[in-house]
C-alpha cells in the first residue's frame, strides 16, 4: 500500500482568510490528477461539536451522513471534492480531552500523570493519523481553525511539529496570511506575514509553502522579501487575490503553481497537470449567464448568510446549471406581516423557507407561504420551512386556526407537526434528534418522483419534530400530498401540493449534498420552474 500524505493547512494574522476554501481547492487539484483526497478540520474550541453553537457564532452547522454536527467548512470540503466526509473529518478539542479523559477513567493510562504532551498531542495524532490508516486517501488535508499564536491551537501547532518529525517527506505545512495594502503609503505590507510565520516558528514548524491572501496583487519585490524573512523559496510563496466566486480559487491556484509546488516538496510526480475541465465548464455557466433568476430566501439568520451557507451555495449551482445568474434576496421573517407581504415579495421568482429553531420569526414564514401558495409563486420549504408549509395548509385549507408544531404550542389542538410517541422518552433523556442520513420511498406519480427519477433516496435530516400522521389523510384528500415517507418508519419526509406550480416541502436537507459537479435535483428543478 502508498503511503498517505499529510498537509497541514495553518492561518495567521487573522480569522476568516478562508482557509477552508484554500484546503478545499488544494483537495480539488490533487484529486483532479488523480489522487483520492479527503480534507479534515481541527477545530480548537471546547464545545464536543457546533451542535450547540449558535449560527450568528458560527454560522451553519453542516450534517454529515453518518450525522455528526460539523463545522460548515466540511459542506466546502463535500462541495469541492465531491466527496462524502464522516465525523472523522471533523475534530474539536472538546472531544480530543473527552476521549482522554474516559481514557483516564477506565484506568488505561496505568497509574501515570495525564498531560498535554503527550496525550493530548497523542490523541490529536491519532485522530489526523485515523483517515490515512484506512488506506482510501493518499492526501489527507488536515486544516487547523483559529489563528496562529492562539493559546487554543498550541496543542495542535504541536502536534504538527511532532508529525514532521515522525512522516518525513510524507507531511508539508501550508501557512495562509494576510498581506495588508495601506493605501496611505500605497504599499502592500508583509510585516504582519513576517510576524505569523516567527509565531510558527517560534511553537517549531518551518511553513514550506505561505499563501498570501491580499486584495491587490502581489509585487515581485513583496514575494521576495516575505520569502527572504521567512525561509520559504519564492516559488512557493503563492498569490490568493480575491476573486468574485470562491469557486475561481482552484483554478486560480492552480495558474499560481499551488498543487505543482506541494508535489515537487513531497517528491512527487508534477505529471500529469490537473483536469479541471469539468469545472471550468461550471465557471464558464456561471460567468456567461446574462439573465438572471431573483430567489427569496426567509429566515431568521439573514444578517449572517454563513447561517445558511448550504442553501445559498446549492441555489447558485443551481442558477448555474440553468445558466442565470442569481438574485439572491436574504428575507428577515421576523419583519413579514400579512400587511407588507406583497411588497416583500415583489419582484421574487421563488421563494425558499429556511430551516430553524424555535419560535422566532416562525408566523412571518406562515405568511410568506401562505402569499406563495396563493399567488402560485414557486415555493421550497426546507426542514422548519417543510413543517411551515404543513402548518400553513392546515390553518387556511383545512380550517383548523390554531394549527401549529408542539415546538411552539405544545397545547394546540391540532399538533399538525409534533413528537412522535417513541420519542417523547428520549426526548426527556435529550437525544431526540434525527441526524444523518435517512431513507425515503418516493412515489410514483408526484413532482419529487419525477424530479429524482427514482423511487428511493437518502437524505440527511437534523431536527426533532414530525409531520403527524394522524393527519395525512385529510391533507391528502385537501390536495396537500405525502409525496415521500421513510419506508421503514412510515414518518413524512416530503410534502407537495400539485396543484401549484412548485410548492414542495422536505424535511431533510438537500442543500447538504449539493455539490458543485453534481448539484441536487430539487435545486435545479426549483430554479428551473422559477425562471419559466
Ligand atoms: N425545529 C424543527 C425540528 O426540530 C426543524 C429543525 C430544522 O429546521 N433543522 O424539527
Amino acid at each position: 500500500m502508498k503511503e498517505t500524505k499529510y498537509i497541514f493547512v495553518t492561518g495567521g494574522v487573522t480569522s476568516s482568510l478562508g482557509k477552508g476554501i484554500i484546503s478545499a481547492s488544494l483537495g480539488k487539484l490533487l484529486q483532479a490528477r488523480g489522487y483520492k483526497v479527503t480534507n479534515q478540520k481541527l477545530d480548537p474550541y471546547i464545545n464536543i461539536d457546533p451542535g450547540t453553537l449558535n449560527p450568528y457564532e458560527h454560522g451553519e452547522c453542516y450534517v454529515t451522513v453518518d450525522g455528526h454536527e460539523a463545522d460548515l467548512d466540511l459542506g466546502h470540503y463535500e462541495r469541492f471534492l465531491n466527496v462524502e466526509t464522516s465525523r472523522v473529518n471533523n475534530i474539536t478539542t472538546g472531544r480530543i480531552y473527552q476521549n482522554v479523559i474516559n481514557k483516564e477513567r477506565r484506568g488505561e493510562f496505568l497509574g501515570r500523570t495525564v498531560q498535554v504532551i503527550p496525550h493530548i498531542t497523542d490523541e490529536i495524532k491519532r485522530n489526523i493519523k485515523q483517515l490515512g490508516n484506512t488506506g482510501n486517501y493518499d492526501f489527507v488535508i488536515t486544516e487547523i481553525g483559529g489563528t496562529v499564536g492562539d493559546i487554543e491551537s498550541l496543542p495542535y501547532i504541536e502536534s504538527v511539529r511532532q508529525l514532521r518529525w515522525e512522516l518525513g517527506k510524507n507531511c508539508l505545512c501550508i501557512h495562509l496570511t494576510y498581506v495588508p495594502y495601506v493605501s496611505a503609503a500605497k504599499e502592500l505590507k508583509t510585516k504582519p506575514t513576517q510576524h505569523s510565520v516567527k509565531l510558527l516558528q517560534e511553537e517549531g514548524v518551518q511553513p514550506d509553502v505561505l499563501v498570501l491572501r491580499t486584495e491587490h496583487p502581489i509585487t515581485p519585490e513583496a514575494r521576495q522579501k516575505v520569502a527572504l524573512f521567512c525561509n520559504v523559496a519564492p516559488e512557493a510563496v503563492i498569490e490568493s487575490i480575491d476573486v468574485p466566486s470562491i469557486y475561481e480559487v482552484p483554478v486560480r491556484m492552480q495558474a499560481e503553481g499551488l498543487d505543482k509546488i506541494v508535489l515537487e516538496k513531497m517528491d512527487m510526480s508534477t505529471d500529469p497537470v490537473a483536469d479541471m475541465k469539468d469545472w471550468e465548464a461550471f465557471l464558464n455557466k456561471m460567468s456567461n449567464a446574462t439573465q438572471t433568476v431573483t430567489i427569496g430566501l426567509v429566515g431568521k439568520y439573514v444578517s449572517l448568510p454563513d447561517a445558511y451557507i448550504s442553501i445559498i451555495e446549492s441555489l447558485k449551482h443551481a442558477a448555474a446549471y440553468n445558466e442565470r445568474k442569481l438574485d439572491l434576496r436574504l428575507i428577515l421573517s421576523d419583519n413579514i406581516k400579512p400587511e407588507n407581504i406583497e411588497d416583500t415579495l415583489a419582484g421574487l421568482d421563488g421563494v425558499v423557507i429556511a430551516p430553524g429553531f424555535g419560535n422566532r420569526g416562525i408566523e412571518g414564514k406562515i405568511t410568506a407561504i401562505q402569499y406563495a401558495r396563493e399567488n402560485n409563486i414557486p415555493c421550497f420549504g426546507i426542514c422548519m420551512g417543510m413543517q411551515c408549509m404543513v402548518i400553513e395548509y392546515a390553518r387556511n385549507v383545512l380550517g383548523f386556526s390554531d394549527a401549529n408544531t408542539t415546538e411552539i404550542d405544545s397545547n394546540t389542538r391540532h399538533n399538525v407537526v409534533d413528537l412522535m410517541e417513541e420519542q417523547k422518552d428520549v426526548f426527556n433523556l435529550g437525544g431526540s434528534m434525527r441526524l444523518g442520513s435517512y431513507l425515503c420511498e418516493l412515489q410514483e406519480n408526484w413532482l419529487a418522483y419525477k424530479i429524482y427519477g427514482k423511487k428511493i433516496i437518502k437524505e440527511r435530516h437534523r431536527h426533532r419534530f414530525e409531520f403527524n400522521n394522524d393527519y395525512k389523510d385529510q391533507f391528502e384528500k385537501a390536495g396537500l400530498q405525502c409525496s415521500g415517507v421513510n419506508p421503514e418508519t412510515g414518518l413524512v419526509e416530503i410534502i407537495e401540493v400539485p396543484s401549484r406550480k412548485w410548492f414542495l416541502g422536505v424535511q431533510f436537507h438537500p442543500e447538504y449534498s449539493s455539490t458543485v459537479l453534481k448539484p441536487h435535483p430539487l435545486f435545479v428543478d426549483f430554479i428551473k420552474t422559477s425562471i419559466k
